[in-house]
């Protein structure tokens, strides 16, 4: 992979460390998880994925006016560079075929997004 710090291919996600989400740009707290991927199944990561966007469409689906989810972002700084760049939030990396896949994260945004009735118009890269 690509280091956004220095441009070589030389960066690998770490085998453990925190996956961060954001929702048309925000976030609660909750909206994270620790990986493991010596010891987490594809399961266990798809029921993390799961209950991250559960939560927070539990959260949004309480709002009066629901702008439409366009952007859903998941991201980590727990990559190593072998040039030793260090990676932090203003360089996060984008996880998705990492992890999980794209195809995944659409999966359980159109799941829970049916079932808590929140507007989508995804745009997610
Ligand atoms: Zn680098």
């Amino acid at each position: 992979m690509y280091c956004p710090v220095c441009f070589n291919d030389t960066l690998k996600i770490a085998s453990s460390g925190v996956v961060k989400f954001s929702f048309n740009g925000k976030a609660k707290a909750t909206s994270q998880f620790y990986y493991n991927l010596n010891i987490d199944s594809e399961k266990d990561i798809l029921e993390k994925l799961d209950t991250v966007v559960k939560e927070y469409f539990i959260y949004y689906s309480g709002f009066q006016n629901k702008d439409p989810l366009q952007e859903v972002e998941c991201y980590s700084i727990d990559f190593k560079c072998q040039n030793g760049c260090v990676i932090n939030t203003s360089n996060k990396v984008n996880v998705l075929g990492l992890i999980f896949s794209k195809a995944e994260l659409i999966k359980s945004i159109n799941t829970f997004g049916d079932k808590y009735q929140i507007p989508l118009d995804l745009k997610i890269n």
